[in-house]
């Protein structure tokens, strides 16, 4: 059936249902015959595909063709001990990569939004996966639409469909069944698309069909999303080519060098093998996933729910947190503390009445329930209650008074009006920004305008939201309802001084930003001196050079005038929310990183723009929340600078393991390499190398992603998104760190030699193992000394040690391990040196980080004072 050609009665009849809706059992009986409403996901991995991605692996590859030429060269051992390795390897990934699924499922059902139906009669919230043909579903601005709909009513209804037509611009949608004919998908004119949004006015509709069935779905079959890379995972990519070249190409010089030694060739051959396996950062892509997924999970317990996993990674690059004041910066608790009345005016028509609380009970959309709870908009709760309490409710009034009409509120024009009938005439109410008031007042009020300017402005100099009153009385309705034709001529009643107490946390968090070098800015459509009275309070603006911009202001200036002041400016007043776009992009021309929060439908372009778009979990419209990257599951700014501290901690021990795992490598490459250059047999065997990627790389590698912050990750400048993995003298480090382990091995492999010790092979595996348990330990933090942090500071990495430690053990003390890794058991004093030697680069790289730290403190350029523009390292991203 074609939806849109049919009445709404047909449409019902075909459908099964009715305009209550479905009862519970016919939904759920529907849901069972429909499938979910969701789109189908290819990247959701079987747990077969899981294993088989494991598998298909270019280490675990070169593993089995190690293995291969093992048996080939009756070596059948060593190729059990590699078979096991790969099987071990392939376990521990799947686990780690089941794990960040799950934790990653867990994310997008938290997500995941609801739906108002009718079921039975009754309104209620359902998540939209659960969503059947049939159910009614109720609509209205701000939502996307959940399912493929028919509209069986509509009150100034507007969508956006660009999302699936691609066309810019609102639909106006209707009920009326269209005339025969061909309609291409915009021109339906009573349909509702899935993922369409909603940016005016309400609706019912029946759900016309679900999940792949609806137009979304049928071009989500062609088009799947690509699955997301993010910025580091893309530059590990590359580099893991590069050493991948690298390695063969060390792999193939071995080898060469060797035979031309006259070394037997099977044996260089798996060696060589090896080596190139210890090059390649293979796990790195997998690890860090894992770290973003499980990161991403923590942060959820901090109440910010990641949409978006690159977003977990480049939170800790923030250099500007653009945020709205109402609710996020304040509590949101409106109270009315003063009002003003203009002396002597009167509106005739309202018999004795006080004209402005009349108007305060009039023109609201708040009401209370019958236990007497408030519902709506703070500003109008407040404004309400407060008529109420000095007998003026608005049920009563209004069955005076009835309401005609109304222009609701909106934030470009900032006042909303109401009209209603009295024996004298239409009584037009209007509310809103004073300043919005001052051009529509009558001729004979203009004279005391300054003086009404000069009473609003001392208001909102203390940080009061102060809302103007006017009114005028019309014979009759007007057939022209339009602000531009309604809202003149008005008479100045007086005005209503709110106040909204700023959170105390937020006070502590903008320090924290600002030691951080993250600049806070407010954004709000307040009076200027409202906005910077709070900013003040709350510590966002604290010297001269700390500028407030208007909305107006901001529009009177061109590209490069703004572009000169944006990095000054850290209160926007008066602005709506197209200018939140033009404030993101003048940041981003300076090279800064923007975070920027939005609730509203209008505030989804620039939520899209933004580096990191934050949505209001509990204010915001589901369109925000669909073009955000982070939603703030408690609306709070310091939730915002919570998550900061943990992407920074995220992003740190990413590079943690990642430093860990190349100096590893860099280590077990010196030792295999230049043994031989320097006469000395080959240092270790292939399941040495092997062993020592999977076990000693691998688990305290791992126990990293588990660092608690460090201390000072809020007191230095952000890191740029961009800046390579090597930057901050972090590739000198590898370097350094990697010879300094493979000397060490080779020093005890050559003197156990000279000694004429049997075990030197042993003690030289035990040195390039245990040398790296210490390097693990040390690196745990870029500046403090394990001494300070303590070792129970992180408790996965001490079991990691101790369970590597123990491993070790076990294949040098138990025969069986002798036998398959070839070890022999070292003697007491043996095993002293060898631990003696590895401790020493611990020490070396304690001994780094003191000279470091003392050299830091030193030329501390301690907390980066918010004025001062960031250093061009830290925010410039090379091209
Ligand atoms: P904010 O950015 O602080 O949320 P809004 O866009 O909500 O600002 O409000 C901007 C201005 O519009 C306020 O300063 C106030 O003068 C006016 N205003 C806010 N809410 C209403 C309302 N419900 N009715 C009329 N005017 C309002
Ligand atoms: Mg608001």
């Amino acid at each position: 059936m074609d939806y849109y050609l049919a009445p709404v009665a047909d449409v019902a009849a075909e459908l099964a249902t009715l305009p209550a809706g479905l009862d519970a059992a016919t939904a759920s009986q529907r849901l069972a015959a429909h499938g979910p409403n969701r789109l189908a996901d290819a990247h959701q991995k079987t747990i077969w595909q899981l294993v088989l991605h494991q598998l298909a692996d270019v280490m675990i590859l070169v593993l089995l063709v190690a293995a291969g030429v093992s048996v080939l060269i009756g070596e059948a051992k060593s190729a059990y001990v590699i078979l096991a390795i790969v099987v071990l390897n392939a376990l521990i990934g799947f686990v780690q990569e089941y794990r960040a699924d799950k934790a990653m499922e867990a994310l997008q059902k938290m997500a995941a939004s609801h739906a108002q139906v009718l079921r039975g009669g009754q309104a209620q919230q359902v998540p939209t996966a659960d969503l059947v043909p049939g159910d009614v579903v109720l609509l209205e601005a701000g939502n996307v639409i959940p399912a493929d709909v028919r509209f069986l009513e509509t009150h100034a209804l507007k969508v956006d469909e660009s999302s699936l037509t691609g066309e810019s611009g609102n639909v106006e949608k209707s009920v009326a069944a269209l005339p025969v004919g061909e309609y291409p998908l915009g021109d339906r004119l009573n349909l509702g698309y899935k993922g369409t949004s909603i940016t005016n006015g309400r609706a019912t509709a029946y759900v016309v069909a679900t999940g792949m069935k609806t137009e979304l779905g049928k071009i989500a079959t062609l088009i799947q999303t690509a699955e997301v890379v993010t910025p580091l995972q893309k530059r590990l990519g590359t580099l893991g080519k590069r050493l991948s070249v690298a390695a063969l190409a060390v792999g193939a010089l071995f080898f060469g060098v060797g035979c031309l030694r006259g070394e037997p060739w099977e044996n260089l051959l798996l060696v060589a093998i090896s080596l190139a396996i210890a090059a390649l950062p293979e796990a790195l892509p997998a690890l860090v996933t894992v770290s973003l997924a499980l990161g991403a999970g923590r942060l959820m317990k901090s109440h910010a729910l990641m949409r978006k996993l690159p977003a977990v990674e480049t939170l800790g690059s923030v250099t500007y947190i653009c945020t709205d004041k109402t609710g996020t910066l304040t509590l949101n608790q409106m109270t009315v503390e003063a009002l003003y009345e203009v002396p002597a005016v009167k509106m005739e028509g309202l018999a004795d009445r006080n004209a402005l609380l009349t108007a305060l009970a009039l023109n609201t959309d708040a009401s209370h329930d019958t236990q007497n709870h408030w519902l709506g908009d703070s500003t109008e709760v407040a404004l309400a209650r407060y008529a109420a309490s000095k007998d003026y409710a608005r049920p009563a009034l209004e069955a005076q008074f009835p309401r005609l009409a109304e222009l609701p509120f909106d934030s470009e024009r900032k006042c909303m009006t109401t009209l209603h009938q009295t024996p004298q005439g239409v009584l037009v109410l209007t509310k809103g920004a004073a300043g919005s008031l001052y051009k529509q007042l009558t001729a004979r009020q203009q004279g005391s305008l300054a003086d009404l300017t000069w009473r609003v402005d001392a208001q909102a100099a203390q940080g009061y939201r102060v809302l103007a009153y006017g009114a005028k009385m019309l014979p009759e309705l007007p057939a022209d309802l339009t602000p531009a034709a309604v809202e003149t001529n008005l008479t100045f009643l007086g005005f209503a001084s709110l106040i909204d107490p700023p959170r105390e946390e937020a006070r502590q968090a903008v320090a924290e930003c600002k030691a951080a070098g993250i600049i806070p800015v407010m954004i709000t459509g307040d009076h200027k001196l409202t906005a910077k009275a709070i900013a003040e309070k709350l510590g966002i603006i604290s010297s001269k050079e700390e500028l407030v911009l208007t909305g107006p202001e901001l529009t009177a200036l061109d590209e490069p005038a703004f572009a000169a002041v944006v990095e000054k400016v850290r209160v926007y007043a008066r602005v709506d929310p197209a200018q939140k776009l033009r404030i993101i992009h003048a940041l981003q021309a300076r090279h800064q990183f923007v975070a920027m929060t939005g609730d509203g439908v209008n505030d989804a372009p620039a939520l899209k723009n933004a580096d990191i778009g934050i949505a209001m979990g509990i204010n915001g419209t589901e369109v925000a929340k669909e073009a955000a990257a982070m939603i703030l599951l408690d609306d709070n700014f310091a939730t915002i600078v919570a998550a900061v501290r943990h992407g920074r901690r995220i992003y740190d021990n990413i590079l943690k393991f990642i430093r860990y795992i190349l100096a590893g490598s860099v280590g077990e490459i010196t030792t295999l390499f230049f043994a031989p250059l320097l006469g000395l047999p080959i240092t270790l065997l292939a399941i040495h190398i092997l062993w020592i990627n999977l076990i000693t790389d691998g688990l305290p590698g791992l126990a990293l992603a588990y660092e608690p912050s460090e201390k000072h990750s809020m007191q230095r400048p952000p890191v740029a998104p961009r800046q390579t993995i090597f930057a901050d003298g972090l590739g000198w480090f590898i370097l350094g760190v990697g010879l300094l382990v493979g000397l060490l091995t080779i020093g005890m492999q050559a003197w156990s030699i000279r000694q004429g010790l049997l075990h030197w092979q042993t003690m030289a595996f035990t040195v390039l193992c245990f040398s790296q348990l210490g390097l693990a330990l040390a690196i745990r933090s870029r500046r403090e000394s394990l001494f300070s942090l303590g070792l129970l500071s992180n408790k996965p990495m001490l079991g990691a040690v101790a369970l590597t430690v123990a491993l070790h053990l076990l294949i040098i003390y138990v025969p069986f391990g002798n036998r398959l890794f070839s070890t022999q058991r070292l003697t007491l004093a043996e095993l002293g040196v060898t631990l003696a030697l590895s401790s020493l680069v611990f020490w070396a790289v304690e001994l780094q980080k003191l000279i470091v730290w003392r050299r830091g403190v030193a030329i501390a350029p301690q907390p980066t004072p918010a004025t001062q523009p960031l250093p061009k390292s830290a925010t410039l991203a090379p091209a």
